[in-house]
């Protein structure tokens, strides 16, 4: 008898199960049972983020064998997409699945928690988040609303969006009514435009009986599953808006107070794996969406010109820096940001700009 064997017989633990396998002490917690509500913005059966949802809910689950169970609720099933962070913070349901820019009317600050125009990318938010002070200062932001956030999925950059009007120079912004939230929304106004807050699920009929001319939405992959080139003809690019979008976990912070570390770690965990989950989903399947769109439904891929570009780039430098003068802390988010953005993009400018660069031009045959 081995010394494992001889210590576990001296327990009185040598069952014969645990020889056929068995050794594996069950969890600990297993006992425990634990149920939470996720209530989150998107609809039932969502690809991309809905999946993301599902996908985290599915990891809690069996991370902790049971022990806490997380039932996913879509938009509309217990609150209105934009309800999850109220329903939360006041304990309706333990945790949600949304995008911090939706709450811009809590606090402007809550948006760079999601994306900012013209700023990080996936991976340089993700850096922030994790390894600056992106995490913690997202948290400062929220405990005032008896939330903890945590990163639960990014988008990657975005598409611009898309249009039944063409947009040639920055005169075709004058009058655009467009559903774009967010600090993108407000740059879109300074050019002229008209920018309006609507959930997903009420973008196709706004666009088909002509409520709006044009929509953002995700990026090839998700938009596809939703219809929106049967009511829009062209599809431009880049997402100036959102190169980057951090989709978030909120869990009410006496039901995160109330569990197990191990519990509170699992969580901490799955929403990691979620975050680069998603960005892996979005990678692989956006350009076989591209490519669909384009080829069978004939919807006309378009760059924005450089003039409209360059006329929000300039718009959105200013606008983002009064946007984060509301109190101290946005103002040091803010610094943060903006600090941690400058020094990876000095970086990223010899890495993966240039490298990507040096891709592009390499021959292909
Ligand atoms: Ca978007």
């Amino acid at each position: 008898m081995n010394n494992r064997r001889k210590f576990f017989k001296s327990l009185g633990l040598l069952s014969a199960t645990a020889l056929v396998g068995g050794l594996h002490p069950k969890n600990s917690l297993a006992k425990t049972k634990i149920k939470w509500k996720m209530v989150t913005s998107w609809p039932k059966n969502f690809p991309g983020l809905g999946a993301g949802a599902e996908t985290l809910a599915r990891y809690i689950n069996k991370l902790s064998g049971g022990s806490l169970e997380v039932k996913v609720f879509g938009a509309n099933e217990l609150v209105p997409p934009l309800g999850v962070f109220d329903f939360v913070s006041s304990g309706g349901a333990e945790m949600g699945h949304s995008g911090a820019y939706y709450w811009k009317g809590k606090t402007e600050a809550a948006q760079f928690f999601s994306s900012v125009p013209f700023g990080m990318t996936a991976q340089e938010m993700n850096s922030w988040l994790y390894y600056g002070d992106g995490i913690k200062l997202w948290e400062e932001v929220y405990e005032n609303f008896n939330l903890i956030p945590r990163p639960a999925g990014n988008t990657g950059v975005q598409m611009g969006g898309w249009f039944n009007k063409e947009i040639l120079s920055v005169d075709d912004l004058q009058g655009l009514k467009m559903r774009i939230p967010g600090l993108g929304g407000e740059v879109l106004a300074r050019a002229g435009g008209s920018p309006q807050q609507l959930p997903l699920a009420e973008v196709y009929t706004a666009l088909q009986t002509g409520v709006i001319d044009a929509t953002e939405l995700v990026g090839p992959y998700n938009d596809l599953a939703q219809s929106i080139h049967s009511v829009a003809k062209y599809y431009y690019y880049p997402g100036w808006h959102e190169p980057g979008s951090t989709l978030e976990t909120l869990i009410n912070k006496d039901a995160w107070e109330s569990l197990p570390p191990d519990l509170q770690e699992m969580i901490a965990v799955a929403t990691r794996a979620i975050n680069e989950d998603m960005l892996s989903e979005f990678t692989a399947k956006n350009n076989a969406a591209l490519n669909v769109l384009i080829e069978e439904h004939g919807v006309e891929l378009r760059a924005f010109p450089e003039d409209v570009i360059s006329k929000l780039r300039e718009i959105s430098k200013g606008l983002v820096k009064e946007s984060m003068q509301e109190n101290d802390l946005s103002r040091r988010i803010y610094s943060s940001y903006m600090e941690f953005l400058e020094s990876v993009e000095n970086y990223h400018r010899i890495s993966e700009q240039a490298f990507l660069e040096a891709r592009a031009d390499a021959p292909t045959n």
